[in-house]
């Protein structure tokens, strides 16, 4: 599977950094200490200053839909991790078919076409 290279910003710089570094970082907000998914500069509940930290790859299924009227099926789904943030991600190097709601899923890395690493999950 070709995967698209991200657009790269001031904003999601130090999340692609830490994904070269195989590192799944969170925001989380320096105000009411919210963790939040995809990391951005200003907290999506109180607009506070936000900060990255480090998640720990971890988490479940809640929900996902197989991509079937394409050459090579795919999975995308919904991750709650377990830091209890929920991460869309594409569900990978499995059988789209075995895929169960509530499964453990751990997190990997796949390379998109420039290079950058994209966390993605597989069933644990
Ligand atoms: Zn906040």
């Amino acid at each position: 599977m070709k995967i698209p290279s991200p657009p790269i910003n001031p904003e999601n710089k130090a999340f692609f950094d830490a994904a070269r570094e195989r590192r799944l970082m969170l925001g989380r907000c320096k105000s009411c200490r919210e963790l939040h998914y995809y990391p951005r500069a200003v907290c999506p509940f109180c607009s506070g200053p936000t900060e990255l930290v480090a998640a720990k790859g971890r988490g479940k299924i809640y929900s996902y839909s197989v991509m079937r009227r394409v050459p090579e099926p795919y999975a995308i789904g919904y991750v709650t991790l377990d830091e209890g943030v929920t991460v869309l991600t594409n569900l990978v190097d499995c059988d789209p078919d075995t895929i169960r709601i509530d499964a453990p899923v751990r997190l990997v890395f796949k390379a998109a076409e420039g290079g950058e690493m994209i966390p993605m999950f597989t069933p644990a």
